[in-house]
């Protein structure tokens, strides 16, 4: 499909990754970009209609779908990174992690997919990341790789209702959530351009980066050499 003439919702659509991508939206010609957030007032971009949008409240969710009835393409890119350790946490934090990485997503997916087939279908891009394969983050990995899973599933079932779903990886993204990782990022404008070249080429995963393609192709030398914790593994 194509960007253009798309309406386009992106979840975390005021900063980081979610505020990029809703402006390369714009650029590329979609006729109209939703960026959703918990506080509206935070979408600072003139060319983003702002929507009020907690993913872990399914009212909040409701009305966001009523609201944004004419929504082709979602983009499920709001999610939190506690990294709990799973010994040392207790396993409330560890949901809460999931109501926002994994339910968020499911419950946006369920309230979109119906107007998105009524619409003409569409597209459902869920931001995943090289962590999902690789556990070093606790509960965002794992939160993370169930919506691997998630996207694995919809895929199968959407695709022959006129819906693509794609999954984006990336390994890290410079933006606030990873501002205390000393590692090699990838600019969030870099993942935008990709995160939209995925849509249109209807492609089921998008390897964004070095360390996700080499993640995703199992452990090398540079993964290693980037993730030092993980020592001869
Ligand atoms: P940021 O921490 O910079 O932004 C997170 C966004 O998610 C914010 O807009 C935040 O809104 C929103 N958000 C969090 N909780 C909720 C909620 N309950 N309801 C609605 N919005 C919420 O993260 P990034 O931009 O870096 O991350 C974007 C995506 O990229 C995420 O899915 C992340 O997992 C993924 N990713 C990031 C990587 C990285 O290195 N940064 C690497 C790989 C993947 P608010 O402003 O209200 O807090």
């Amino acid at each position: 499909m194509q960007i253009e003439n798309a309406v386009v919702l992106v979840t975390g659509g005021n900063r980081g990754l979610g505020r990029a991508i809703a402006a390369e939206a714009v650029a590329r010609g979609a006729r109209k970009v939703y960026a959703a957030a918990r506080d509206p007032r935070t979408v600072t971009n003139p060319d983003v209609v702002p929507l009020a949008l907690d993913v872990t409240d399914p009212e909040s969710v409701a009305e966001a779908a009523r609201v944004a009835s004419d929504v082709t393409v979602l983009v499920n890119n709001a999610a939190s990174l506690v990294n709990a350790d799973f010994l040392d946490s207790d396993v409330e934090e560890v949901r809460r992690e999931f109501e926002t990485n994994f339910y968020g997503p499911l419950r946006l997916t369920r309230a979109f997919v119906p107007s998105i087939i009524d619409n003409g279908g569409g597209h459902v891009l869920n931001i995943n990341s090289a962590l999902s394969w690789l556990g070093i983050s606790g509960s965002y990995s794992a939160s993370k790789a169930a919506l691997w899973s998630m996207t694995n599933s919809l895929r199968l079932q959407l695709l022959p209702r006129g819906v693509g779903v794609t999954g984006l990886h990336v390994g890290y993204i410079d933006t606030d959530m990873s501002a205390h990782v000393d590692a090699p990022k990838i600019s969030p404008e870099d993942v935008a351009r990709q995160a939209i070249d995925g849509i249109e080429a209807g492609a089921f995963e998008v390897l964004a980066d070095e360390t996700s393609r080499r993640v995703r192709g199992g452990l090398s030398a540079s993964v290693d050499a980037m993730y030092p914790q993980l020592g001869a593994a």
